[in-house]
């Protein structure tokens, strides 16, 4: 037999499949040990076939096999297939996608324990083997037993000797380390009509994709679960994704009570061996539904019977290194494949989601009320500008002051948001809420201060900061915006009683450092907490009823086309957490534009006003989802060989757009906003095409001007130009 093998080298030059003899015991997917240009490497094992194409004397054998159950499940391979032309990468770094890398680099492996059962219970025992008698009295009482307890019980040397007379035997068995998920508590619920209903469109619908567009607390995670028990029911496999933000406790022992050991978990928070075992849970069949962050879509489930992508429009379900893949696309490849349906859900669709349901590709279901109607959140706007007026130049104005003063007197809580992302990279002038744009693009300047310029990311054009207000002439202009500390310490002075908690990439420290403050506050050790994007979404804490926006102007101005969604999502997304329980809930935003109209959608919960009016924008200025920008990076720690081939990338794109000029609607080549990041120079060729095709061709290039020394890549909308 021989076995057609990809060497886990992510390289172009051996991106492609070697031959090697093998005994019939190894198999499809199995991982493999393989001797290679001198060396002993690892495989994997993608076919097997009778006949060989080399001479036969040539063909060297297989060194080793990992696996007795394959790693790889058969779909990998199509998938490999798909990702690697996609995203043109080696084979080899699309299948390392499908296996944990503790797995790959053999730093875990299985964990293993020693089980003492009773063979002879009749065995005639000496009297002074007393100790040798209580171990079997206990066995035959209460059954098999792990060596180390046993041991501890009657003394390591009556085990021993009872095994050497036959009466025990020690059996090594595999064991699996299973996450700590809390205490469940979960009752059963009985479904709304509008759940029902939602269910049974999902179930009807003749579209792969499901898209879910349900207010927050509207019960789309019970609409979740229980499209996943059918599949289960069914004898079929689910994948669960949320935001890795979002693998709170709270949800983490909801899931635990409701399908116990059938679901496995996998995120950063667990220890390499769990997420080892997990993983071998889930292929060996004995757990049927993955739950986790963006790497669960390459969960090794066979027979999927639905894939759930909560939070669909959240950035996180992009990855972040190579290759670039979009969990979404995964998702659909896999949900065809399979057969299954592909269910989105969010309450704040991206347009590009939803554009795709009211075009019918998608089956759109509308979850507009929370459950038992409660009411969502009522949304006050605090005017930052008369504030500053009035002398206050606090982070707070006196609306979100009072709001809190009354809230803790309730005994209630309180969130106050900040947004972290456009914290002073913005110029604002506080008098009037003017905001620096470019004229060419009509998006937020940057500021740069190591030349203190204002920086355009997405033409590269380049303006003088500004010394006073272009339209008022007031003298407030800053690139502000309020540290976490900073608000902290403001509210110890104005609330000395009360308990506040922060939390920010500063004191979330730990895998499960945010777990901690997360829960510390849903269990009322505080009443105010303070933070970042981090507390956004997903959380439920019953006695939140007021939430404070702080700065509702620094996403909405971020140098990003889609900075008006971000902000409609952020704002509809933090004031869910408002008012969950009982009583009802507010939520303070303060703005120094009032008057922009995604922050009028957005006090109204009109996500259809906001969409309607979002794709008109986007289709009037050519933006995504009616144009692909794209950005080749050109990254190196020589400045000249950067330099070099930024040009041979240019040129090269240069060529494609003097072919057919109509695709391009923009190209150019600049130092990238941030020159140098980790010691490496870093150039970008950009550019905003009308053709989506043409992007499988600006990979080609990309991957054709990369060396040892320079590394290419392709970068398509990314979420941040800098
Ligand atoms: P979403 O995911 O849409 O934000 P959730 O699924 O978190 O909403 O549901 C909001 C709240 O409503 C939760 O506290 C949940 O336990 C509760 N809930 C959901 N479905 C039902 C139901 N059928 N009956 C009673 N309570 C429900
Ligand atoms: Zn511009």
């Amino acid at each position: 037999m021989y076995a057609q093998v990809i060497v886990d080298i992510a390289h172009s030059q051996v991106d492609r499949v070697f031959e090697y003899s093998c005994p019939e015991s190894v198999k499809v997917g199995c991982r493999v040990k393989v001797p290679f240009g001198g060396r002993i490497i690892d495989g994997f094992v993608i076919k097997i076939t009778e006949t060989c194409s080399v001479s036969a004397d040539k063909v060297k054998p297989i060194n080793s096999v990992f696996d007795e159950l394959p790693a790889l499940v058969p779909e990998c391979f199509s998938l490999m297939e798909r990702i690697s032309s996609r995203y043109r990468v080696p084979k080899a770094a699309s299948l390392r996608l499908f296996v944990p890398s503790e797995m790959r680099l053999g730093k875990v492996r299985e964990a293993y324990k020693n089980f003492v059962l009773l063979k002879d219970a009749d065995l005639k025992l000496i009297k002074s083997a007393k100790r040798q008698a209580e171990a079997i009295a206990y066995l035959s009482e209460n059954g098999e037993c792990e060596l180390s307890v046993l041991a501890e019980k009657f003394g390591r040397n009556a085990v021993a000797a009872l095994e050497k007379k036959g009466a025990v035997a020690i059996e090594k068995r595999r064991i699996m380390r299973t996450p700590e998920m809390g205490g469940a508590k979960e009752e059963p619920k009985i479904l709304t009509a509008a759940q029902k209903e939602a269910i049974a469109s999902i179930e009807n619908s003749d579209k792969c994709v499901q898209l879910i567009h349900g207010v927050t607390g509207s019960g789309k995670t019970e609409i979740y679960l229980n499209v996943i028990a059918d599949q289960i029911k069914k004898g079929k496999t689910a994948i669960f994704l949320v935001p890795e933000i979002s693998l709170t406790p709270q949800m983490l022992s909801q899931l635990r009570a409701r399908f116990k050991g059938e679901a496995a978990i996998l995120h950063s928070g667990l220890s390499a061996g769990e997420r080892f075992d997990e993983w071998w849970r889930l292929r060996s069949g004995e757990a049927k539904i993955a739950i986790g962050a963006r790497s669960a879509v390459f969960a090794p489930l066979e027979n999927l019977g639905a894939i759930i992508i909560d939070e669909e429009h959240d950035s996180s379900y992009v990855s972040e290194s190579s290759p670039r893949y979009s969990t979404l696309d995964i998702a659909r490849w896999r949900a065809e494949y399979n057969g299954c349906k592909l269910i989105l859900g969010s309450a704040t669709p991206s347009v590009e989601s939803f554009l795709k349901a009211e075009k019918g590709e998608y089956n759109l279901i509308t979850l507009p009320e929370r459950i038992n109607k409660k009411p969502l959140p009522e949304i006050i706007i605090a005017d930052m500008r008369r504030e500053v007026k009035r002398g206050n130049n606090s982070a707070f104005s006196l609306a979100l002051r009072e709001e809190l003063d009354s809230t803790l007197k309730s005994g209630n809580q309180a969130i106050i948001f900040l947004n972290r992302r456009g914290y002073s990279q913005t110029v604002i002038c506080r008098d009037c809420g003017y905001v620096a744009k470019c004229e060419n693009c009509d998006v937020t300047l940057t500021y740069h201060s190591e030349d203190n310029c204002l920086k355009c990311h997405y033409c590269g054009a380049r303006y003088k900061m500004l010394e006073a207000c272009p339209e008022c002439g007031g003298r407030h202009v800053r690139y502000s915006g309020t540290g976490t500390q900073r608000v902290v310490a403001e509210l110890k002075e104005l609330f000395p009683a009360a308990e506040i908690l922060r939390m920010d990439n500063d004191t979330v420290s730990g895998k499960d450092g945010h777990y901690k403050i997360l829960s510390a506050f849903s269990r009322h050790k505080a009443d105010i907490l303070v933070g970042t994007q981090m507390i956004a979404k997903g959380h439920d804490f019953p006695s939140v009823t007021l939430v404070g926006i702080l700065d509702a102007d620094m996403s909405l101005h971020f140098s990003d086309y889609r900075s008006g969604e971000r902000t409609f999502q952020l704002i509809t997304q933090v004031s869910g957490r408002s008012g969950r329980a009982g009583q009802k809930g507010k939520v303070v935003l303060q703005t120094y534009s009032p008057e922009n109209y995604i922050l009028r959608y957005a006090i109204n919960y009109d996500y259809y006003g906001f969409f309607k009016n979002e794709i008109s924008v986007r289709m009037a200025t050519s933006f995504p989802p009616f144009s692909l920008i794209c950005r080749v990076m050109v990254t190196s720690d020589s400045d000249a060989l950067a330099v070099e081939a930024l040009r041979g990338v240019y040129c090269s794109v240069e060529e494609l757009r003097s072919r057919s000029p109509e695709k391009f609607l923009f190209l150019n080549r600049m130092h990238s906003p941030i020159k140098r990041l980790q010691g490496k120079y870093r150039y970008q060729v950009l550019m905003r095409l009308t053709d989506f095709e043409l992007v499988s061709a600006i990979y080609d290039i990309a991957v054709a001007n990369t060396t040892s020394d320079v590394l290419c890549y392709v970068e398509e909308n990314p979420a941040n130009l800098s």
